[in-house]
């Protein structure tokens, strides 16, 4: 049986963003407050849970991937003290802006690779972010989109806009029960 999931892109959803700058230490790391109330309401709704992040600060040097995935442990460990579970599966892409990558967001190259790996119906599924790239990933991998920001609401063509987390948090128990 196909499964449902849920992909999340990670800095300024999981954690709060680094303006112009890239998260390249564990102590950098600051969850967004609305998260964890998130993503137990995703859970507790039978979603596998997949971050889809991209991060090219390992393209330009600035950490290692085991850098980077001491990161991510340190996010997981976190994540499963407060709620009892984890991410299912994170998958990143250290490639620069202009390699072309189709792994990179906005391509759906990641999406892909997980959906494969866990058998996931794309049609029940939701990728959310911060970025239009975001919600170009996952319209081309064939969810439906999430955008959380500052956006003119329809823009770009994500299906659900909301200002900030705690809106989208409110709003969640209705999205779910679609
Ligand atoms: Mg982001």
């Amino acid at each position: 049986m196909t499964k449902k999931a849920f992909f999340f892109d990670r800095d300024g959803i999981i954690n709060k963003r680094k303006i112009g700058g890239y998260i390249t230490t564990k102590e950098q790391f600051i969850f967004e407050v609305d998260f964890f109330n998130i993503f137990q309401k995703i859970v507790d709704q039978g979603f596998i849970t997949i971050v889809i992040t991209n991060q090219q600060g390992v393209g330009k040097g600035l950490m290692s991937e085991a850098e980077l995935n001491q990161i991510h442990t340190m996010m997981q460990d976190a994540i499963n003290k407060k709620t009892g579970f984890q991410f299912d599966g994170i998958y990143y892409c250290g490639d620069l802006e202009d390699s072309g990558s189709q792994r990179r967001k906005p391509f759906p190259g990641m999406i892909e690779e997980a959906v494969k790996d866990f058998d996931i119906d794309v049609s029940h599924s939701w990728m959310i972010g911060d970025s239009p790239s975001d919600v170009q990933a996952g319209k081309s991998a064939g969810c439906k989109t999430i955008l959380i920001g500052d956006y003119a609401k329809g823009f770009p063509n994500a299906d659900l806009v909301y200002s900030t987390l705690k809106e989208f948090l409110v709003s969640l128990p209705l999205i779910l029960n679609k």
